[in-house]
This record gives C-alpha cells, structure tokens and sequence, in this order.
C-alpha cells in the first residue's frame, strides 16, 4: 500500500508489551487517517462503562497519509481519547515533529492502553518501542521535558509530552510538542496522565515512498511555492492569525468579560499591530512554509508565542489589556499543559462568581497577579484552582443558582474565542462541533457576517455543514493544516492530486467527503453511546447567556439569539445530516455510509429511527 505505512503500534502499558499490527487498504480507503482513524479506534475499542482515566480508555494518535512527505503544512498529529472532560468523543491536532518521525519510525497510528505502575516514557525507534522509568521528568514542565529528550536523543526527534497539568489531571490538560504547539483541548493531556505516561519519543529512519516519486516531488513542490506567492502571504508572515483581533472587535465578536460583550475597550492594545511592536521571531509547525507562531518577550523577558485564540480568552475574556502579561500568561499555559481557550474560559467564569460572590475568592477582572496566581493553581489543584481544574459545566453545577447560564460551554467543552450574541451560524458550529464548543470544524463567522448575521436561514445551514465536512472531516483526516487553503488561498484541486501520486488511488472530493461524513456520523454514534437515553437535542444548544442576556454596547446593543428560530435551525441541521429530531443518526443514514453493525450497536442504547 503507498501513502500508508499500514501499521498500528499497540503499546500495553500495564503489561509493559508493544505489539504491531497490520491493517488493509479497505480500513485506509473508508477512514483515511488522524480523525477518520481515531473515530473508527474509540468506536470499535471503548465501551460506554468505561471511564476516561480508566486504564480502560484509549489514547491514539493517528497520522494521514501524506503526513511526513514534505507537503505544505502537513506536520500534524492527531490525538484522540474518551473526554474527561466531555465524557464523549475527544480529539485535537498537534503540529510536531512527532508526527513526521512517527511515520518515519513505521507507523500511521499508536494506540496507548492500560496505566504503567509508575511514572514512564515510550521511545519508539523505527519499530521498536521501548519503556523508560520518567521519574526524573515527573513534575517537570513541558519545555523542560522536551529539552531533557533532545539532550538525550538528539535534536530531530518528534517528542509529545504533558506538564504538571497533565499529571493531576486538569480536566483540560493538553499534550505539548516544541514549546508551545498543543493539542487535545477535551483533556487528552490528562488522560495521557492518568496512564503515568509523561512523554512519548519518536525517531524513524524509514524514508516514506509515493506511488508516483517524480509527480509527488513536482507538485509538493509547485504547491508549497504557491503559497509564497499569495498576496497575503507577507501580512500573513507578520501577524499571523493576531489581526483577528481587530477584525472581531471590528465586528462585535470578540469575547469580553466572559462572553457578556462582543467588544473591549483595550483591544487596539492586545491587537495585531500591538503585536508586531513587541514580536521577535515566527515559530511553527514542521513543512509549513507561512509558520504562524509569532514569538513575542512577555512582561517577565521570556519568548513566548502568541494567536487570536489565546490572546482572545487570556486577553478580553478575562479583562486583560496587557499584551505583555497575556504572553505571559500564556507561556505559563504552555508550559504546565493547559488549555489556553479553556483556561481563559474558565478564569471569566471565575471573575463573574467572585464578582457576584458566588465565591469567596476575591479576584479581580484585568489585575494580573490574581489571574497569573490562578494558572499556577488550577494547574497543581491549590485552593480555588482544585474546583476550577474540572472545567466550567462542573463548577457552574457546584456553584448552582442560574451560573449554568453564564457558563460558557457546550457538551462541557468550553467556547473558544468568538461571541455569538449575533451570529448564530457560529452558534450552531459550536452546538454541532464534533468534540464540544469549538471552532476549527468550521469558522463560519466569517462567511456570516458577510452574508448576513441576523439569518437563521437555509443557505447558513448548508454552508455550515460544507464547512465541518471539509475543515473537520476531510483537513482533520489527512491531519493537514487548513490555514494555506483558508488564508492564503492555495488551490483545494492540490490536495487529490497529491493524494493520487502519494497513493497511487485516485480519491476525488466526493469520495473524501464521503469519507468526511463517514466520520462525522461515526462520531455522533459515539457521543449517543456514551449517554443513551440521557441524550436530548439540548446538548447542541449554546449557552443560556446568548439567549438571555443581549449586548449591552456598539451598534449591535441589544441583540441576542432567538430560541425559536436557533431550534428551528438546529432541527434543519439534523435533518441535512440524516439525523432524527433528537439529533440521532437514522439507520439508513448510518447504512448508507456502511454503518450497519454501528446501527446495530446503537440501537442497543437508544432506539433508531428508520
Ligand atoms: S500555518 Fe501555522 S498552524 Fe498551520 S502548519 Fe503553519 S505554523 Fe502550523
């Protein structure tokens, strides 16, 4: 088979075993890799009974197959688990040298099971894999980890670890690669604790062949000089995805104050421009050539890297308009393993409680040593920090009165950085995300804005689903990153032709898109398995707040979402989906994709419809 290895690792850590196996081309051709993989893996290998930080639960990491070929922006791991902090499907994607080695060392995918006795490490090694006592790295913080490997290794080798989040089990502790690339927002990292694994290694020698070398080589090389030539491309170089600051100020959507406003009076201080006055360098992914990192010294003289996301929830959510401090913060972040959208998510969370006296903790909106002092704390569970490390549904839960209102988050996975007061297209992208609030399946905001924000209307629906099955489905499968396509402009017709010469198949958009929603349906299936007859349509629903509360400020004052016609919405959704009223994939949707025994399965814990 060419473009796929065709091997799994299987790596036992109760029994200390690691065990290869082979897979076949119709497993490659149905699921792809990254997500596609993951989804088939979670479904095929976890029960609803077991927990997440049970040895029971699964941690993958999953490639696609022209990950570590040398094609733009294709340095990029999946990795996927039972969500602790969702208790449904969780996944995300790191941009890591990990990635390319893994597939060098001989493996598309890895799957990690059961709970080392002690604190370990995995150094997998062209298809050896081997398990080392971690008791000196337990404790350390990411960036520390990885430079003790790579003192050990060499500098090439593709490291994921976790911080001091990820082994207390911080609901929302992320995996870390190459100071500051992080993936796994439902609480992979804490899952990768709770099997007392502080880090894998990865090393390969094996070169990776394409079923036609001299056609891959050419167009690898013709698409990555595409992108150099795109007229965006040197603003691109400068800012990044920062200049989304002042473009959601812009337009009334950037969080504030945990999502009570869509604007913040300092955002021209943490914005793009800002930026560049204190920024030093650019970091990225490995084979990206529009490296999107921007390295700026943060208020304690330390490099640290900024984007939208983490600037928008460690910046406005939270009332921070230091840029300075906010990089740090987000370093901070980095290094223990946390989330930055969750983190800053949750802090808002916590400033309205203190504000409202829910809570006796007195922390203020934008005072920096309160927030600073809380990252440490949610971090290592001290005080406050103990309640917070379980994420924004659970405190809300605790706290009671109307706090599940203002807690900020669907499915348990927190918002990420846009408010919804007017844009109910990214509403129903956050309720219908595959893995709780987030954004990456689809950044329909845009497109909305442009097209008409107050619509609830069927042309919204339809793009939104495009948007998933590309963005979500089809880039998180191949486990490439979007942004060529979505900021530059790279040509969609590269990605097939790549495929064909990398595999020797021809695989046009109707069958990744086939394979897409394949995914996606697989997906949802697990979710329903996982709660059963607990399972109602009002899990895809926002938060109460956009709903209730409207914007108090700007020219949108007073607009929030109309219950009414979001269900409405949310209803012709499902139905473009297959799905029944209740959100449910019918059988013969599930059918149609090849489902039939997920049907079966499923129909075990909730009642299908035909
Ligand atoms: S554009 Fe940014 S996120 Fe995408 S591969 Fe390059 S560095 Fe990574």
């Amino acid at each position: 088979m060419f473009g796929w290895q065709g091997n799994i690792l299987r790596i036992n850590l109760t029994r200390k075993k690691a065990v290869t196996s082979t897979f076949d081309s119709s497993f490659a051709f149905n699921h792809l890799g990254g997500r596609g993989f993951a989804a088939k893996i979670l479904w095929d290998e976890l029960k609803p009974e077991d927990n997440p930080f049970s040895p029971t639960n699964k941690l993958v990491f999953a490639t696609g197959p022209l990950t570590g070929f040398g094609v733009p922006n294709s340095g990029k791991l999946v990795v996927a688990a039972k969500s602790p902090l969702t208790g449904g499907y969780g996944d995300g994607n790191i941009g890591t040298n990990a990635a390319v080695q893994m597939r060098k060392a001989g493996y598309d995918a890895v799957i990690i099971e059961g709970k080392a006795k002690t604190p370990v490490f995995i150094h997998v090694k062209d298809k050896v894999a081997e398990f080392k006592d971690a008791k000196d790295l337990w404790g350390l913080n990411s960036f520390e980890v990885e430079k003790q490997l790579k003192t050990l290794y060499g500098p090439s080798v593709g490291t994921v670890s976790i911080g001091p989040a990820g082994e207390n089990l911080v609901k929302y502790a992320m995996i870390v690669s190459q100071e500051g690339r992080a993936g796994g927002r439902p609480g992979i990292g804490a899952v990768m604790g709770s099997k007392n694994i502080k880090a894998v290694v990865f090393e390969g020698s094996n070169m990776l062949t394409a079923a036609f070398p001299k056609e891959f080589k050419e167009q690898s090389a013709a698409s990555y000089r595409e992108i150099l030539t795109k007229s965006g491309y040197e603003f691109w170089k400068k800012q990044g995805t920062m200049s989304t600051i002042e473009w959601s100020q812009e337009n009334y959507v950037l969080p504030t104050l945990n999502f009570r406003e869509g604007s913040f009076d300092e955002a021209p201080k943490i914005g793009g421009f800002a930026m560049e006055k204190i920024k030093i360098s650019n970091r990225g992914c490995p084979q990206c050539n529009m490296t999107c990192g921007n390295i700026v010294k943060d208020s304690e003289k330390q490099e640290a890297e900024l984007d939208y996301e983490n600037v928008a929830m460690l910046g406005s959510n939270i009332g921070l308009g230091d840029l300075g401090q906010v990089a740090t913060l987000n370093r901070l972040a980095d290094e223990l393993g946390l989330d930055t959208i969750s983190l800053g998510n949750v802090i808002g969370f916590a400033l309205e409680a203190s504000e409202r006296k829910l809570i006796t903790d007195r922390i203020h909106w934008g005072k920096f040593k309160d927030l600073r002092g809380l990252v440490s704390d949610i971090a290592y569970r001290r005080g406050l920090g103990e309640l917070l490390a379980e994420g924004v549904k659970y405190v809300a839960a605790k706290l009671g009165g109307d706090s599940s209102d203002w807690a900020m988050h669907v499915k348990g996975l927190e918002i990420s950085g846009y408010d919804c007061h007017a844009a109910p297209g990214m509403a129903l992208s956050y309720g219908t995300s595959p893995i709780g609030a987030h954004h990456k399946d689809a950044w329909i905001i845009g497109w909305e804005i442009e097209h008409g924000r107050e619509s609830y209307d069927e042309e919204k629906i339809a793009k939104l689903a495009e948007a998933q099955r590309l963005r979500g489905g089809v880039f998180e499968a191949l486990t490439l990153c979007r942004f060529p396509y979505l900021q530059l402009g790279l040509a969609l017709e590269w990605y097939p032709k790549l495929l064909h010469a990398a595999t020797g198949t021809q695989l046009p958009w109707a069958t990744l898109y086939e394979i897409a929603d394949r995914t996606s349906h697989l997906i949802r299936a697990f979710w329903i398995r996982e709660f059963g007859k607990d399972w109602t349509s009002d899990m895809d629903m926002p938060p109460k707040r956009w709903f209730k509360e409207p914007l108090t400020k700007g020219p949108l004052k007073g607009k929030k979402l109309d219950k009414e016609k979001f269900t409405t919405m949310l209803t012709g959704y499902y139905s473009k989906k297959g799905w029944d009223e209740r959100g449910i994939p019918t059988r013969s949707t599930l059918r149609k994709f090849g489902l039939g025994e997920v049907a079966h399965q499923l129909n075990k814990h909730v009642l299908l419809a035909e």
